[in-house]
């Protein structure tokens, strides 16, 4: 594999296809509700991430798995058309990983994935030469743990920042909390790491990171870092389709953290970017460029 070239964001995570249908309401266990014309969208958090970042004007590079199928080449496709570096997307003898995404009439989503080739990216993939020369290196669980925690390891060798969105979140996630600079978590993730507990984002940062975001939806997001607790609320807009908001958002905090802002003004930006994309359906398709990113 070549050496990294400079990337502002490398990232190393997921890409499926999103395979998409808008319901009426969300079916409950046993039931069958029938919805829209099926529609498929590429996406998965490291490919949305990526792509996210380079239409944003990011240098940016995607480590992953696609399989030897029609997805796969719908991946690629989509992250070429916006000019992400795929020399460490690897093709692999499987499916590529797909998404299962009902969308209900408020924008909300629920989602099953099946990870497909996501599940053969190992810790020997994981070049650490690539990953020495980003800025900055973004991370998600959409990939083997053990795979997140070897890149962790190489970026934190190398001297180079790390953001983890811990989504989904993994059953044993101590290991990589201490290795990342900025975790990310939406409010349901940030439950699950503090069961019972205040789950404040200071809460969080006892956990290891360096500085913890966490999403609110609608409401913006809140910051912790050693000089307390910031609320950067969202700008209002009409939710469409909630698809991939967290993803724009990670990919922006990520983009301006490598360009040298401080974790808030990060998120300044980042919930503007989370905030555009919730206003037209799905993941990728929603993203602005940084012209089109809502005013602060
Ligand atoms: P996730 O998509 O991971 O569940 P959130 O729902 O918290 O994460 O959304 C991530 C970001 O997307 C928010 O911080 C915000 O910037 C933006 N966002 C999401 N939903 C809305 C909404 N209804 N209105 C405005 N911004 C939104």
């Amino acid at each position: 594999m070549a050496d990294g070239t400079g990337h502002e964001v490398v990232v190393v995570g997921s890409a499926n296809a999103d395979l998409v249908v808008r319901v009426e309401r969300r079916p409950g266990p046993g039931e069958t509700v029938l919805g829209s014309d099926f529609d498929t969208h590429p996406g998965g958090k490291g490919a949305n991430q990526a792509v996210a970042a380079a239409l944003l004007g990011g240098r940016v590079a995607l480590l992953g798995r696609v399989g030897d199928d029609g997805y796969g080449e719908l991946l690629r496709d989509a992250l070429a058309l916006v000019g992400v570096d795929t020399r460490a997307l690897l093709t692999t003898p499987a499916p590529t990983g797909v998404a299962f995404i009902a969308v209900g009439p408020d924008g909300e989503n629920s989602i099953i994935v099946a990870p497909g080739a996501n599940a053969r990216l190992t810790p020997a993939d994981v070049d650490p030469a690539f990953l020495a020369g980003a800025r900055v290196v973004s991370l998600q669980t959409e990939i083997p743990v053990e795979t997140v925690l070897a890149a962790a390891r190489a970026a934190t060798d190398a001297g180079v920042r790390t953001v983890l969105n811990l989504s989904p979140v993994p059953a044993a996630s101590t290991a990589l909390l201490g290795l990342c600079d900025v975790l990310v978590v939406n409010e349901h993730e940030a439950g699950l790491l503090l069961p019972g507990a205040a789950r404040t984002p200071a809460a969080l940062l006892a956990l290891g990171p360096r500085a913890v975001v966490v999403t609110l939806g609608a409401d913006g997001a809140c910051v912790a870092d050693e000089t307390g607790e910031t609320f950067v609320p969202a700008p209002p807009v009409e939710a469409v389709d909630t698809t991939g908001a967290g993803d724009a958002f990670t990919a922006a905090l990520c983009l301006r953290l490598a360009r040298g802002d401080g974790v808030v003004d990060a998120a300044r930006f980042a919930v503007r970017v989370g905030a555009a994309a919730v206003r037209s359906p799905g993941a990728q398709a929603s993203y602005p460029s940084a012209e089109d990113a809502l005013p602060g």
